[in-house]
């Protein structure tokens, strides 16, 4: 399931390829993959890509004609892509929407969603405000230490869902939550608002940390992601417990990696990530 690594991967790939391109003709293979501004679509036609930023897990595409901006949000949901032309599709019935572009070398992107839980939006400034604002809580990239530790604090509950809580901080799915509690050292049922500010502040770094390598890799391959040019994430072969049951502990502590009884989806060394709180 692509997450904040992966949707930046996607982001930079599109910027670097696509930016100041004309958009030519958009097809829509079934419109109700479109969620919202389905009417505007003509809009688009002759607009030039101007920005492509990426909100939480989605990437937004920023258009410019006759001097307004609008933009098209992608949600890449479990099974979303945005590949280029030249990349063979596994199922092209799965391919909704294709974009057709001049002025760049890839002159067509395609949204690919098999499991349709992603949409594409179609939006202005106003409306992508209030799309933001409904969804999205802070970037864990450019959240401040001080920002982000008075969320911890404001907040009850265990960090692993608090992790991942888009509304909260956005970007973050199952496999960096697990990822990054593991490499913190913490148990994802800790009270977030319990830790001390030693402790808080060793999860900021390494919530941050994780996040850049994993952008850096390309991001994780898991359910077949593919960046837009075809390219898979490398960053899966560094995942420490992430799907790794029975395997021995990353840290040599002697420990097997195991799962939580009650989420069969959070992965832990039951002996590096005690739920005791260490002081
Ligand atoms: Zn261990």
């Amino acid at each position: 399931m692509p997450e904040l690594p992966e949707a930046e991967v996607v982001a930079q790939q599109l910027r670097t390829n696509m930016l100041n391109a004309t958009l030519i003709h958009c097809w829509v293979g079934r419109m109700d993959i479109i969620r919202e501004g389905a009417e505007s679509i003509l809009w688009y036609r002759g607009a030039i890509l101007k920005q492509v930023q990426r909100l939480g897990k989605s990437v937004v595409l920023g258009f410019v004609r006759a001097n307004e901006l609008r933009y098209i949000v992608a949600e890449l949901g479990m099974t979303g892509l945005l590949l280029f032309r030249s990349v063979p599709v596994k199922h092209p019935q799965h391919v909704h929407v294709r974009l057709s572009f001049a002025g760049t070398e890839q002159p067509e992107l395609q949204y690919w969603n098999p499991r349709r839980f992603g949409r594409l939006w179609l939006l202005n400034e106003k409306r992508l405000n209030l799309y933001a604002a409904r969804r999205f809580g802070c970037d864990p990239l450019s959240v401040s230490r001080e920002d982000f530790l008075k969320l911890l604090h404001e907040r009850r509950g265990r960090l692993k869902p608090l992790l991942m809580h888009q509304q909260v901080i956005a970007g973050i799915g199952n496999i960096y939550a697990n990822e990054i509690l593991f490499r913190a050292g913490l148990h994802p049922n800790r009270e977030a608002g319990r830790l001390c500010e030693s402790t808080q502040l060793k999860l900021y770094d390494t919530m941050q940390i994780v996040l850049k390598e994993a952008i850096a890799d390309g991001g994780s391959s898991v359910r077949d992601f593919l960046a837009p040019d075809g390219t898979e994430g490398q960053y899966k072969r560094r995942h420490l417990v992430y799907a790794k049951e029975g395997h021995p502990c990353p840290n040599h502590c002697g420990q097997t990696i195991g799962r939580l009884h009650s989420e069969r989806s959070s992965f832990i060394c039951p002996r590096c990530q005690s739920k005791k709180v260490s002081r």
